[in-house]
């Protein structure tokens, strides 16, 4: 059998993980272990580009991130999940590649301008934050990653990695890198509860770390299709943020029946969420077991990382001597 394709991902920790982090990103982390070797590590420096006027919580966001990875089945015998402030090769080449960057590549990276206007309650104008695809770049050539999974609004990042690298080799007249590509990874609608994207911003989450209890509570008040007002108007499951959790949970002839159920007025909202909760408690219950358990042994969780750092550091530092010779940095 061939070497497996390596590929790379990485997440911000910036708080509990919530059902839309699961099912746009971390469900596929899960099954494509088998296929490549992965490498999937904590972000935290790219938390710190938005989030460092208050870095407060850092740690507690990192070891909950893991967990829920853990608990959601990445598995550190087949990926290894390591933590980038743990590898400080990233900021050396990082800055490296910052010499070889035309600021306007940086500037007309479409979501360095949205995030901008998003959070516009924080001060982004920062030398940190317009750099952090260069940063992005750095993560996944260190490695020599062939893919990057990611969903459509990445896909712009990666180009601008492969213009990088492009350059990179161009100037220094090597090999060193190779150019990533997307992995498209195709991601399901996931709403808040409020109909909006899941978000923390908005309040609208459910996590993967709330109890069954907890979902409950959030899963019975929420919005539905707004034109259904009593039980006996018909509704429509395609405006209702509940049909697209059945969609998610509910196997397919359920979903058909309620559907039509939904149509016809045959089927009220409060039944139809508690058939939800039925599947989801299916699907969530033995990740939340997991979770408990592992969020119990936070030792364990630190030294999974700190094994998986050390192996991922090893590739990142191989990379950074071809990296300097290229770069007459080697003496
Ligand atoms: S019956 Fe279900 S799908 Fe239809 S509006 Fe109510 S909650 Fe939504």
């Amino acid at each position: 059998m061939g070497k497996k394709e390596r590929v790379l991902s990485g997440m911000r920790p910036s708080g509990r993980l919530h059902l839309g982090n699961y099912h746009g990103a971390l469900q596929n982390w899960v099954k494509i272990q088998n296929e490549y070797d992965c490498h999937f590590f904590v972000a935290d420096w790219h938390s710190l580009t938005t989030e460092y006027a208050d870095p407060s919580n850092l740690k507690d966001w990192v070891e909950n991130m893991v967990i829920d990875w853990l608990a959601c089945g990445l598995d550190p015998k087949k990926s290894k999940l390591f933590i980038q402030s743990w590898v400080p090769e990233h900021a050396e080449l990082h800055l490296l590649l910052s010499m070889i960057t035309p600021i306007s590549w940086l500037e007309r990276v479409p979501s360095y301008k949205e995030i901008k206007e998003q959070l516009s309650n924080k001060d982004l104008g920062t030398y940190g934050f317009l750099g952090y695809p260069n940063l992005q770049t750095a993560d996944i050539i260190i490695y020599n990653a062939s893919g990057v999974p990611v969903g459509e609004d990445q896909v712009a990042h990666v180009e601008l990695s492969r213009e990088i690298v492009r350059r990179f080799n161009f100037l220094y007249k090597k090999d060193v890198f190779k150019e990533p590509k997307p992995l498209l990874t195709l991601t399901p609608k996931v709403p808040g509860l409020d109909g909006r994207k899941m978000s923390k911003s908005y309040n609208n989450c459910i996590y993967i770390s709330d109890t069954k209890e907890e979902t409950h509570k959030k899963i019975m008040p929420a919005v539905t299709d707004p034109a259904r007002k009593r039980r006996d108007d018909p509704g429509n499951p395609d405006v209702c943020l509940v049909f697209d959790y059945h969609k998610l949970y509910t196997p397919e002839a359920e979903q058909k029946e309620i559907d039509h159920g939904c149509r016809t007025a045959g089927i009220g909202c409060v039944d139809c969420k508690k058939k939800l909760l039925v599947h989801m408690d299916k699907f969530w219950d033995p990740i939340r077991e997991k979770r408990v358990a592992i969020a119990k042994k936070p030792k364990k969780v630190w030294d999974i990382v700190e094994d998986g750092t050390k192996k991922a550091r090893k590739v990142a530092q191989e990379t950074m001597l071809k990296v300097r010779e290229a770069m007459k940095v080697s003496y």
